[in-house]
């Protein structure tokens, strides 16, 4: 019997292990399918602030896991497969492992979605990007791309024109999901160019960073190559919620929605980081949230001592 189960091993997860833990609530994490979550999955961080200089993103979340195990946290490999929240003791089901928790903090993040392409996910950090506001910066006086036709495309299109000489903004399709005010603003924007409806095909990359991407017309067939030195897609993100739901409430994109800081409708459930947050995603909010999970998960549990 655990006091505090955490789900989810990034920015979210681990804050509240090492509020958990210097506690003294011996959180147990259960790693998940991405352990050490985004923050794993991108190179330089100059926006988390203490570090003047930056610093790697797995090393920022490295030293994160260290801070958490130094007060006593345990961890355990294993991604969610079924949780029981109807009664507590919660049980939290991870393969052939089966947890039992007085309190649970749920902070299995989101999962930002990716074109599919052969190399596209060793090449994050190496030119391709799912974060505009995270590596926009490396990118200045450099043409690249924006791969999506929603908001959030229209908005890293328009953000990422700051520091890019120019930005493609490629679609697979004319029309967009975007609001029509994002996407008049991203057409008056002399930087971006409209590129649709065409299809990444692939990204050229044979150094092993990003020189190009040849599209393809999905209509007329025809091709095009273009030469970037970054792709952003920005096709959605996938919060990990699919375990929860019927359980704890969600919005219709499955995101998890919290009531007062980290509460759910189930007593003793927190919920921390993006798997609960599609409108700023940060790892300073994430880190935020965790620690507001492990602080009314703690008292939670002094008020359900006895
Ligand atoms: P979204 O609205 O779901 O749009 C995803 C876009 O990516 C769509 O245009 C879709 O194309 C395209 N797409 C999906 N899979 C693709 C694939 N495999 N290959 C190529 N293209 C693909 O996602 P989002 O833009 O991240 O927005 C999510 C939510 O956040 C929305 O509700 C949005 O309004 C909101 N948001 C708001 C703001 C703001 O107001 N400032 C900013 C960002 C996000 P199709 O259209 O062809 O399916």
């Amino acid at each position: 019997m655990h006091n505090v189960v955490i789900i989810g091993s990034g920015c979210a997860g681990l804050t509240a292990a090492i509020y958990a833990a210097r506690a003294n609530l011996k959180p147990l994490v259960l790693d998940g399918h991405e352990p050490g979550g985004q923050l794993s999955l991108t190179t330089h961080v100059e926006n988390y602030p203490g570090f003047p200089d930056g610093i790697m993103g797995p090393e920022l979340i490295e030293n994160m896991r260290k801070q958490a195990q130094k007060f006593g946290t345990e961890f355990k490999a294993g991604a969610v497969t079924e949780v029981d929240l109807s009664k507590r003791p919660f049980r939290i089901i991870a393969g052939k492992e089966t947890y039992e928790a007085k309190a649970l903090i749920v902070a299995a993040g989101a999962s930002a979605r990716l074109l599919g392409l052969q190399g596209e996910k060793e090449l994050i950090g190496h030119g391709v990007s799912t974060c505009a506001t995270c590596d926009g910066y490396f990118f200045r006086g450099k043409p690249i791309a924006v791969v999506g036709g929603g908001d959030s495309a229209m908005e890293e299109a328009n953000f990422l024109s700051r520091y890019a000489s120019k930005v493609y903004l490629i679609h697979r399709r004319n029309e967009f999901r975007a609001s029509k005010i994002m996407i008049d603003r991203a057409k008056a924007n002399e930087k971006v160019e409209f590129t649709t409806p065409f299809v990444v095909e692939e990204i050229v990359a044979p150094q092993g960073h990003v020189e190009g991407a040849r599209l393809r017309n999905p209509e007329t067939k025809e091709a095009r190559e273009i030469t970037v030195d970054g792709v952003f897609v920005a096709i959605g993100h996938d919060p990990n919620s699919i375990v929860f739901k019927g359980k704890l409430e969600m919005d219709a994109n499955g995101y998890l929605i919290a009531k007062h800081g980290s509460l759910t409708g189930v007593p003793g459930v927190f919920i921390a980081g993006d798997v609960q947050d599609h409108r700023y995603r940060q790892a300073v909010t994430a880190a935020g949230s965790g620690c507001m999970a492990a602080i009314d998960a703690e008292k939670f549990l002094e008020e359900h001592t006895h």
